[in-house]
């Protein structure tokens, strides 16, 4: 099948190139013939000269166009012969995850679109904390319950479009959210749409092929700009959710933002409020975190192993020891809560970004909350807006989207990566694109 797939390309790659050569005679034939025209001509006067080479360039636009044209439609022709060869096949290789840390890698249909929906060839799909946790739990009770497609940060190439959808085609690079608000619900009309009441989630990325339902190809699906890798596209979910916990925290000019985490959203975050010209206070455990969090702009780091010195050393980078602006935890844990608690400063904010396991519970001084005036926040999630904001910042080039893929692997190699990141102890792995 690959040997089709292989010949099909290199067929209309021929034909593309013949077409390209032949066009690019012709103009040669009519610029040569023009100039010939024009050295004729030159001694009759330049008023003739000036007709002749407008009537030339004339003949030559045409030819360009013509050319132009015709090896649009050779592209257009390869690319669908390639597509139809793909769909030829009615399976494909996909993750099925069966419960704890049992992942499989098998021979599952080729989703059909239906209306509204696309089908989207995957070109990365990225690990994910989130997708950690699942493995290790072997369910999601919000996002996923197995038996099921597995993986949900990808990027891809559409190939099939259902009945009904206008705005994407085949051939289109896309990132597809993993998520899309009803915009029904009480939440929706109130811009809170994170916390939609029928928040519609979708898995299935660690595949080759992925469906996308009708509601996020309308909502959250969204074009990625030329020259964007799509491993760097893939990104978008994971960077709206850490746009979002920045903007949660009301950043004010001047601010010292303090992060605690050295995770992939950790980092994330101390990016985007550094990208915003903030100072920053990057609270991580490894030298390969701190060195992420150097080389992604934090002002500071703080790496020490007890949390009582931990906030000890933060403090004393602010002045007179008062604390930082803003305390953003992405741990997860509730001993992370507590110290986000203890970093900030009188007036300032603590998002509590990170998620912790269901049934556990913080004890908060509440004098501390109410005399030092703190505010708290709890971000989660992203809503549509948000996603359009993080794809724009990594396609303006300033986001380093490359620093945060530390790994490629491919799909059968999962389990492995997986096993891996359940390990990461020392090493500086951030995300892994898994290419089908
Ligand atoms: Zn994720
Ligand atoms: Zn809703």
């Amino acid at each position: 099948m690959a040997k089709t797939v292989k010949d099909a390309i290199l067929r209309g790659r021929k034909t593309v190139e013949s077409v390209v050569e032949e066009g690019r005679k012709k103009v040669e034939t009519v610029v040569e013939e023009g100039r010939k025209k024009v050295e004729g001509v030159v001694e009759g006067g330049l008023d003739t000269v000036d007709a002749v080479v407008e009537a030339g360039l004339n003949t030559v636009e045409t030819v360009v166009v013509k050319g132009r044209r015709t090896v649009e439609n050779a592209v257009s022709l390869g690319r669908r012969t390639v597509e139809s060869a793909l769909l030829g096949r009615s399976t494909m290789q996909a993750a099925v995850l069966h419960g704890r840390e049992d992942v499989r890698i098998e021979e599952v249909p080729i989703p059909k679109a239906e209306a509204g929906e696309l089908i989207v060839r995957v070109g990365a799909a990225l690990t994910c904390g989130t997708d950690l946790k699942v493995f290790r739990r072997g369910y999601h009770a919000r996002m996923i319950v197995p038996p099921a497609l597995f993986g949900h940060e990808l990027a891809g190439t559409v190939v099939e479009a259902g009945e009904g959808v206008s705005d994407f085609a085949p051939g289109d690079r896309v990132v597809a959210l993993n998520s899309a608000p009803c915009g029904q619900c009480y939440y929706c009309q109130r811009d809170q749409e994170n916390l939609c009441d029928d928040l519609l989630f979708n898995n299935g990325a660690y595949a080759e092929f992925i469906k996308i339902p009708a509601r996020i190809v309308a909502k959250n699906t969204l074009k990625v700009p030329e020259g964007v890798p799509l491993e760097h596209a893939a990104l978008t979910e994971p960077l709206a959710c850490a746009v979002h916990g920045f903007e949660d925290s009301l950043p004010r000019v001047g601010d010292i933002v303090a992060v605690i985490g050295g995770g992939p959203l950790g980092l994330m975050i101390l990016h985007v409020a550094a990208l915003a010209g903030y100072q920053t206070i990057a609270l991580v455990r490894h030298e390969g975190q701190a060195e992420a969090a150097r080389l992604l702009g934090a002002t500071h780091i703080v790496q020490n192993p007890s949390v009582r010195k931990a906030i000890e050393e933060t403090r004393a980078l602010t002045p007179g020891d008062r604390g930082v602006d803003i305390a953003i935890e992405a741990v997860g844990v509730p001993e992370a809560w507590q110290e986000a608690m203890e970093l900030v400063r009188k007036g300032g904010t603590v998002n509590f970004f990170g998620g912790c396991a269901k049934n556990t519970h913080v004890t908060l001084d509440t004098n501390r909350i109410h005399y030092s005036d703190i505010t708290m926040r709890a971000t989660f999630h992203h809503t549509p807006a948000i996603c359009r904001k993080a794809l724009t910042l990594i396609a303006s080039g300033r986001f380093q989207a490359g620093a945060f893929i530390t790994g490629h692997a491919h799909l059968y190699e999962l389990n492995r990566v997986f096993e891996k990141l359940m390990n990461r102890s020392t090493e500086a792995e951030i995300k892994t694109a898994i290419v089908p």
